[in-house]
């Protein structure tokens, strides 16, 4: 028996007791009645034992349908079902109470909330989604309800709705981070964008602002229009501005200096020279999008480039060993090292939330494990590298 079984076990023992307490209480149906309870919870506990959960549960099932009061038992056990994974047999318990016909208006709402929860752990969005509407609109379960609806909306790319719900959540002064809605309005500016409707687009981004004053993504996203469009000096603008609120969206706005720079003409070069100069204790940040964008043709991000390589221990310790000054490399030198970190950097993790720890390859805004939005830093070294300095070094 594995040891979470045992934690069933014991659980469905304690529960047990419960039953047997509600049962010596009440007004006894029949003896036959409650001897046929007992005995199907014990064989309940007889096929846990043995390693045989469904036909526990069925056991567990038999025995709950002859009193009411074994209620919270079954949602006890529905719950531990869903935390072990087990996510089938959580939803059989749950929709096993919630077909009961004597159930009270406030276990019925339990009970729904408790099947959405399974189907969301089943990602089974559209069913959750279908139980937990009616349970975001009144009832004790409708602020978890609506947070509950809002991540899946953000699951289904249904912009339009989360942002209503985000609405309802400010409201009672229950929005879980304030932030989120500002992002909506740039998914909905950025799918705009994609269609070329750019009056729509340009809207999205007037109402991200209103929501979060100085909104980094906001203004990356107008710079991508004010790009298209030919307005460098605005996308300038914005980009330096992003830059200097938080060098670490350098990843987010390196391509896009890049972008405008091979799209200005001879403009293109002051340019980025002006928006990196925005932020020169900015070296790592800069240098790793610069590497990663392939962008060492312009002279101030190559610049960057070489005075983080030559502040790595472990890469300048690599040029050492064969035989390089690393403060004195040549362009062709840089842009080989840079070819060579780009390679390995794209199949290792580069960003870490600050919230879960997840880390990911890509950039994203909203962290795909714990759902927070802005909440990922980017990794200012090279961690392959570290993993290579033992053997070069010596
Ligand atoms: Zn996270």
């Amino acid at each position: 028996m594995n040891p979470e079984s045992i934690w069933i076990l014991l659980g469905v023992l304690f529960l047990g007791g419960a039953i047997g307490f509600y049962a010596s209480r009440k007004p006894r149906p029949s003896a036959i009645g409650e001897e046929r309870l007992r005995g199907n919870y014990l064989a309940g506990v007889n096929f846990l034992v043995n390693e045989q959960p469904d036909r526990a549960l069925e056991a567990f099932l038999r025995a709950a349908e002859l009193d009411d009061d074994t209620v919270e038992t079954h949602f006890a056990l529905g719950s531990l079902y869903r935390r072990r994974g087990e996510v089938d047999r959580a939803i059989k318990i749950h929709q096993n109470i919630a077909t009961r016909e004597s159930l009270e208006p406030a276990q019925r709402e339990q009970a729904g909330f408790a099947l959405a929860q399974d189907y969301l752990k089943a990602g089974l969005l559209d069913r959750a989604e279908k139980i937990l509407e009616p349970l975001a609109a009144a009832g004790a379960h409708r602020m978890a309800a609506m947070r509950k609806l809002m991540r899946i909306y953000e699951q289904e790319q249904e912009w339009d709705r989360a942002i209503a719900v985000f609405r309802e959540l400010q409201k009672a002064g229950r929005a879980p981070q304030e932030n989120a809605i500002a992002h909506y309005y740039c998914e909905l500016a950025e799918a705009a964008r994609a269609r070329d409707a750019l009056d729509e687009a340009r809207e999205h981004l007037r109402a991200a602002r209103k929501e979060v004053r100085r909104f980094p993504r906001g203004a990356l996203v107008r710079a991508d229009i004010a790009v298209e469009q030919g307005d460098f000096a605005l996308a300038e603008r914005l980009l330096g501005a992003v830059l200097a609120y938080d060098t670490a969206l350098a990843i987010e706005v390196i391509p896009r200096l890049v972008r405008l720079a091979r799209s200005a003409g001879e403009g293109g070069p002051p340019a980025v020279e002006r928006v990196v100069a925005g932020r020169p204790d900015a070296v790592n940040e800069v240098a790793i999008a610069s590497i990663m964008t392939d962008a060492l043709d312009f002279a101030p991000l190559e610049q960057r480039v070489r005075t983080c390589l030559a502040q790595d221990d472990a890469i300048a310790g690599l040029v050492r060993a064969i035989g390089r000054d690393p403060a004195a490399l040549d362009t062709r030198a840089i842009a080989d090292i840079a070819a060579v970190l780009r390679h390995l950097a794209a199949r290792t993790p580069r960003y870490r939330c600050a919230n879960c720890g997840f880390s990911s390859i890509d950039h994203f805004w909203q962290c795909p494990a714990c759902k927070s939005w802005d909440s990922q830093r980017p990794l200012l070294r090279f961690d392959l590298v570290a993993g290579l300095e033992g053997g070069k070094k010596s």
